[in-house]
């Protein structure tokens, strides 16, 4: 563990700086709310006027404490904090945790850069500033001025909000949910969520990590990080921020919003989102304190056949969807239950199941080996006691001498069902008050578990690439003073990323049209090639199917008339012929490079699938051939690629390796491509492959 990080967020001695004997100041608040917590270590004061702080011995400045320093919390005033920070320095504290407000968040960057730059030069870390402070049920710590410690669990939340983080706090006991931490990370000057995330996956106390996100400074060291961990992320991300949307020279930009780059790369390097607050509490319980779910076999046992339907209709909503557990299964759980009952799966023992057949039931079928995941929903009922059937189900489950799947429960009652869902969170199974929502929570273990074994999936790299030629392509229209390429420019990068690109050749007369168009073989299609003329087709400048030399001459004419119609002043470097790819399904592939996640690429069905529909997908670049299968997976329209309606599906393993190949480029060209798109390309059925048929590369500002 980093012994610094380990100073900041688990001090054996802490300095409050800014400390106050004044009821009501956040002085008074840090350094009660510590002794309150039971905090067991070296509490220092610091204060010039108080020589005692609620029965602590105060000190004039820092420096002045005779012992070493683990962690100075500093409450004062926001002009004063950088003389303090660098006194911190000279005492040689380890962690910083500013609570005082009043720095970037309200437009200083320059102290705040400054506070910075002062504890690297001392080698400390620091916490916010602006921020509440970090909680510790295990190290009995309370080093906000958050009113009291989280309820007792595993766990930890890091949050942008401290409001909010407050907010929580209080909501751990009547919601039963645990944390061991509570961290609030502020406006991020030093220590940032990467940071978090790898302490906390070394912290013995946490198992689950909740993350309350506004925005991420670098997308990039954020997914490294969750990739690298072992236990499960989950995030509730807010804020969507217009600078994804900002420039929208290309298609990809268009549709490429903050919101969305983000989710794709969340999931793309395993982390779980929330889509609400009460939603991050729910997956945080099933995250924290069951195993992720390796399988898809999920068995649901019920008294009630309602309960039942609406937890199989929430199973197929989140990915889930069940099958009937095979005959030996059913079988045996046919001796728990009247005739009347089912023993398909919903497992539906009727209003009649009482404390043993939850017993019997939960134990047989959590044990047996057909079943990857167990839900089990309870309705009240006159005969039955809530409290009786939770235990029931909390033997039957540590009974099966099972561990390493995942069970959840959800109890639908008044009070009594309330109190034994509590108890039965206290023994570490999580219980929801709807049968949808357990089964959500259960989906959300099997996700996390399929989102691990994606993230670890090997990022493609291909073989013959001549960066040389695409950075020369890109240097010449450069020279120009041009920011976009052409097409035929365009195609040349992509093809030199070993891209399946028409083959297209530039002409400068009709005469070498002609030429080319019988080298190429007819039929074939011809464009404008100009700088000033983007959307060619807006333009009259496309010609598809010219099928003789006459063809060729008549399209040269007008794609040249055409275009000079649409913009007089236009740069024409001549006209392009190329191979007129067959028609089959079209695709648009494209990129933006995202200020916070850096080049990213979008995948979607060409026309109006993303013209109306806006049926698109993202991932972070560059990604592997699996991630760029599920990306086709992923999509609404996602059966059109599988063969839809009597069509035979479509070449997905070459489409996939496009994606890949066009994630390497784009990441490798980092610093020269701003956006990009290949549209459309033309993907063919299975085993012949993909044709990109245009191309355009915004270049980035220099
Ligand atoms: P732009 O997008 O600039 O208007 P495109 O090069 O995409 O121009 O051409 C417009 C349309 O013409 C394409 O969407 C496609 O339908 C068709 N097209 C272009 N090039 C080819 C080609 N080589 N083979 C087949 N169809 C083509
Ligand atoms: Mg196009």
């Amino acid at each position: 563990m980093d012994p610094i990080l380990t100073g900041l967020l688990k001090p054996k001695t802490i300095a409050i700086i800014g400390a106050s004997s004044t009821p009501g100041k956040i002085g008074y608040n840090v350094v009660l709310k510590l002794i309150e917590s039971g905090y067991q270590g070296g509490i220092y004061p610091v204060n010039p006027k108080d020589s005692e702080i609620l029965g602590f011995k105060a000190y004039p400045t820092v420096n002045d404490i005779p012992y070493v320093v683990d962690l100075a919390v500093i409450t004062i005033p926001a002009k004063f904090v950088l003389d303090a920070v660098k006194q911190c320095g000279e005492k040689g504290v380890k962690g910083l945790s500013i609570i005082t407000s009043g720095f970037s968040e309200v437009g200083d960057h320059e102290t705040e850069d400054a506070i910075v730059r002062v504890a690297r030069e001392y080698n400390m870390r620091v916490l916010g500033p602006n921020i509440v402070g970090t909680l510790s049920n295990s190290d009995k710590m309370n080093a906000s001025f958050a009113p009291f410690l989280p309820l007792a669990g595993k766990a930890s939340l890091v949050s942008q909000s401290g409001a909010l983080l407050i907010a929580m706090d209080a909501s751990t006991f009547t919601r039963h949910i645990g944390f061991d931490k509570m961290i609030s990370i502020g406006n991020m000057s030093d220590v940032d969520f990467s940071d978090m995330i790898r302490y906390l996956n070394e912290d013995p106390d946490t198992s689950c990590i909740s993350l309350y996100i506004e925005g991420l400074k670098n997308g990039r060291s954020f997914m490294d990080e969750a990739r690298q961990t072992t236990k499960p992320i989950v995030v509730l991300k807010s804020g969507v921020s217009a600078h994804g949307a900002a420039a929208a020279a290309s298609h990809t930009g268009s549709l490429a919003g903050a919101a969305r780059i983000y989710g794709s790369a969340f999931r793309q390097c395993g982390v779980t989102q929330a889509d609400s607050l009460d939603d991050l509490f729910d997956k945080t319980l099933a995250l924290s304190l069951q195993p992720r779910m390796h399988g898809d076999n999920l068995l649901i046992l019920t008294n009630g056949g309602g309960v039942g339907v609406l937890a199989t209709d929430a199973a197929e909503k989140y990915g889930l969807p069940l099958h009937f557990a095979p005959e030996d299964v059913q079988e045996e759980l046919k001796h728990h239950m009247p005739d009347f009952g089912s023993a398909k799966n919903p497992v539906d023992m009727t209003g009649m199941a009482g404390n043993e057949w939850y017993r019997e039931t939960t134990q047989f079928s959590y044990a047996h080996k057909w079943v990857d995941g167990l839900v089990v929903l309870y309705c009240e009922t006159a005969q039955t006691d809530p409290q009786g059937i939770a235990e029931a189900i909390l033997k039957g489950f540590k009974d099966s001498g099972v561990t390493g799947k995942p069970i959840t429960v959800s109890f639908v009652g008044g009070d009594k069902s309330e109190a034994a869902m509590g108890w039965l969170v206290e023994n570490g199974i999580p219980a929801y008050g709807a049968p949808d929502l357990a089964v959500k929570a259960l989906a959300a273990l099997r996700d996390d578990a399929r989102m691990a074994e994606m993230a670890h999936s090997t990022v493609f790299k291909p073989e013959d690439v001549d960066t040389e030629l695409a950075k020369k392509i890109i240097k010449d229209a450069r020279s120009k003073g041009r920011t976009a390429l052409t097409e035929i420019e365009a195609k040349q990068v992509f093809s030199a990323y070993g891209l399946p690109v028409t083959a297209t050749l530039l002409s400068k007369s009709e005469d070498e049209a002609v030429k080319f168009a019988s080298e190429i073989g007819f039929p074939v299609v011809m464009k404008i090639v100009s700088p000033d003329i983007l959307h060619k087709s807006d333009a009259g400048a496309v010609k598809v199917n010219i099928k003789d030399e006459a063809g060729v001459r008549e399209a040269y004419q007008t794609i040249l008339k055409n275009s000079l119609a649409y913009n007089a002043d236009a740069e024409i470097d001549g006209v392009v012929v190329q191979e007129m790819a067959p028609w089959a399904t079209e695709i648009i592939i494209g990129s933006v490079n995202d200020a916070t996640f850096g080049p990213t690429v979008m995948f979607g069905l060409g026309g109006i699938f993303v013209e109306v529909l806006k049926d698109v997908t993202f991932r972070v670049a560059p990604f592997s051939v699996e991630e760029a299968m599920s990306m086709q997976d992923e999509i609404r329209s996602a059966a059109i690629l599988r063969g839809a309606r009597g069509e035979k599906p479509r070449d997905r393993k070459a489409l996939a390796d496009v994606l890949a190949q066009y994630a390497y480029m784009v990441n490798d060209l980092v610093d020269e491509v701003a956006e990009s798109d290949a549209n459309p390309v033309i993907a063919y059925e299975e085993g012949k492959g993909v044709k990109v048929v245009d191309a355009r590369i915004i270049l980035t500002k220099k």
